[in-house]
């Protein structure tokens, strides 16, 4: 009776000791697979904003770009003095253009203001 009683306290401890061991294997698993798990998904969250960021920066570029374009169109500048017209909304009609100070030398050689943007 004693020994019985021995051997299966040894045993359930034996018992014990494989199940909590087995329950660890398991739950090491199974938490690197979630942490794998919502890696590859913050990842790809990521790479999502991220492309829907660029994508976001593209359209509201091109849409100044349309714009700045749109605004040209309206702009025409002439000269103060001789009143030639420099620039038509597309062409700069001069003989020298400074683009370092966005001015154009009119015939009459007097320096105007005119719409330039470096763009190369
Ligand atoms: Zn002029």
């Amino acid at each position: 009776m004693t020994q019985t009683n021995e051997k299966l306290k040894r045993d359930t401890s034996e018992n014990v000791v494989k199940s909590i061991a087995q329950a660890n294997e398991k739950l090491k698993r199974d938490t690197s697979e979630n942490v794998v798990k919502a890696i590859a998904q913050a990842n790809e969250k990521l790479k999502r904003d991220t492309s829907e960021n660029i994508v976001k920066a593209i359209a509201q570029s091109n849409e100044k770009l349309k714009r700045n374009t749109s605004e040209y169109k309206d702009i025409s500048v002439s000269c103060g003095d001789c009143h030639r017209k420099i620039f038509d909304g597309k062409v700069i009609r001069a003989r020298a253009v400074n683009v370092a100070e966005g001015t154009a030398l009119c015939r009459c050689k007097k320096w105007v203001k005119v719409p330039i943007s470096l763009t190369v």
